[in-house]
């Protein structure tokens, strides 16, 4: 598709959804699609960062005392929204981060989905009753909406990773303000104009929900704000390197989720054709921009060079190119500068003593940056192997025992998703107990990639800690109050202390 017609197809999407584009200066819209710009867009000022912060602590004030169940009203309504405009809005998440056209419907999918969710929970924030030590008296513990949200996201998941966190903050009773990626403005102003709508519908505060365009710069406004109570980041590494203390500072809640470096072993017992489809879909799927791709496969050394033979064949049928076109299933990389710093790793790699045995080069004809997956077989696990090249290059290791499996995929800095193939109970086991895989994704038979809104999503060491969407997760956008009450007429102190 040319930029003449992803830019008439976007503005249809836009027009659709009813949001308009900001001209002006300061942020660009491009496509990854040709690699060129769509439009010149105003970006948000510090002044108006300033204000919509004030605005949206405001309209807390109000939304707080809101019943949760008529909260979630509003999301409901933006779930129907969604619903009503999931082809609009994938098409735009086709146009600016290059997914092809079911992961993009497959992330607008998933923002339907914690949109039902969230209702459901709207009527389950639960508090516990304990078993208080003193006669005549109750313990319990109550949650209470805690404040602004400040919501940073990364390119890869432009809307997705907004709705985790929008749709749970609401419910829970906070309002959000959502500086996304730089990358992805022209889904921010979609997404976001769809919840100013579900607002108007359902009469809530407009001023719940307020979007800022821009850059780092911006988010750090948000970051510095001692009225964001809680600052959701999603990104790499670095960045969560430079907001976590800088929030920490100023004592506020930070929620990071950041880069992975993922591993799949694959066992001698493994089913080997659904371990081929679950590690190309991983390693390959979304290019290899997923926080959850898969980066490194540990491989039982009986099977490994019969593996890598079936994987470079199928890597060799992967359809790459324009994600508009039916049939591709890898898209083009977000900018040229990811396909540097992909070319730099695979150097680096052959240096460190690896192969490349697939892919591995640039191909198109348009400034896109389109690329062959790579699989490279690396004698151990290397100083490239262990940071994250947010491309899709598959580091393929061998092992010979359990036990050095383990460790090879507990060996990173990053502890996001890992998973295991294989048919043996007792090693699936392993890999799941606490001296197993040390990811807060770990799974058995099925790739990295690709997680549920149900449970709760986030990982360890350098992925941050942090955890979103299902589960439990909601309770990080609330605070706790524990309420001790007294029924009796006696004044008992807790630990028999005596006193007057
Ligand atoms: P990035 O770190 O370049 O940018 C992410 C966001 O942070 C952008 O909105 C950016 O403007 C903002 N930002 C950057 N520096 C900042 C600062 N100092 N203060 C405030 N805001 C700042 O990441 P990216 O290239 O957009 O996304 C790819 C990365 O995100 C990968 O590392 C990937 O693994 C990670 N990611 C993680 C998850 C997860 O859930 N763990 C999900 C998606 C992506």
């Amino acid at each position: 598709m040319s930029t003449d017609e992803l830019r008439e197809r976007a503005l249809a999407s836009l027009h659709r959804i009813g949001a308009a584009v900001p001209e002006g200066t300061g942020l660009h819209a491009r496509s990854p699609i040709t690699g060129e710009n769509l439009f010149a867009l105003r970006a948000t000022t510090a002044e108006e960062t300033e204000r919509a912060i004030g605005e949206a602590a405001e309209a807390f004030r109000t939304w707080r005392t809101t019943p949760a169940p008529v909260r979630g009203e509003l999301v409901r309504t933006l779930g129907d929204l969604l619903r009503a405009h999931k082809s609009d809005l994938a098409d735009l998440i086709t146009i600016e981060a290059g997914k092809i056209r079911s992961e993009a419907l497959g992330e607008v999918q998933e923002m339907i989905d914690i949109c039902d969710f969230a209702v459901g929970l709207s009527r389950q924030l639960y508090g516990r009753t304990i078993a208080s030590e003193r006669p005549g008296h109750r313990l319990a513990e109550t949650w209470h909406p805690l404040g602004v949200v400040g919501v940073v996201s990364a390119f890869n998941f432009p809307a997705a990773v907004w709705s985790w966190n929008t749709a749970i903050a609401l419910v829970c009773g906070d309002a959000v303000v959502w500086k996304p990626s730089e990358l992805t403005p022209l889904v921010s102003l979609a997404a976001s104009h769809l919840l100013d709508r579900a607002l108007e519908q359902t009469g809530a505060p407009r001023e719940l929900h307020r979007l800022l365009l821009g850059g780092r710069e911006t988010g750090e406004l948000l970051v510095d704000d001692p009225r964001v109570s809680l600052v959701s980041a999603t990104g790499s590494t670095r960045m969560g390197r430079e907001i976590g203390p800088r929030v920490a500072a100023r004592f506020g809640r930070v929620l990071l989720e950041l880069g992975g470096n993922n591993a799949t072993v694959v066992a001698p017992s493994a089913d080997l054709d659904l371990a081929l489809q679950g590690i190309v879909f991983a390693a390959a799927g979304t290019a290899g921009q997923r926080c959850t791709t898969l980066r490194r496969l540990i491989v039982h050394r009986d099977i490994a060079d019969q593996l890598v033979e079936r994987l470079a064949a199928a890597y060799g049928r992967l359809p790459i190119g324009d994600p508009f076109d039916e049939g591709t299933l890898v898209g083009p990389l977000i900018t040229g500068t990811a396909a540097d710093a992909m070319a730099t790793a695979l150097e680096r790699a052959q240096a460190e003593g690896g192969k490349i045995v697939a892919g591995g080069r640039r191909v198109g004809t348009n400034s896109g940056a389109y690329v062959e997956p790579a699989i490279v077989r690396m004698p151990k696990q290397t100083g490239v192997v262990r940071e994250e090249t947010f491309a899709p290059i598959l580091y393929v290791l061998t092992y010979d025992t359990f036990e050095q499996a383990v460790a090879l995929q507990n060996d990173v800095p990053q502890g996001l998703s890992s998973s295991i193939f294989t048919r043996d109970q007792q090693e699936a086991e392993r890999f799941l107990a606490a001296d197993g895989s040390d990811c807060g994704i770990a799974n058995v038979n099925i790739g990295t990639s690709g997680a549920e809104i149900g449970g709760a999503f986030g990982g360890e060491k350098e992925t941050g800690g942090g955890r979103e969407s299902g589960s439990d997760a909601w309770r990080a956008y609330m605070r706790r109050a524990t309420n001790t009450i007294n029924y009796s007429s006696a004044l008992a102190l807790a630990q028999n202390v005596s006193f007057l």
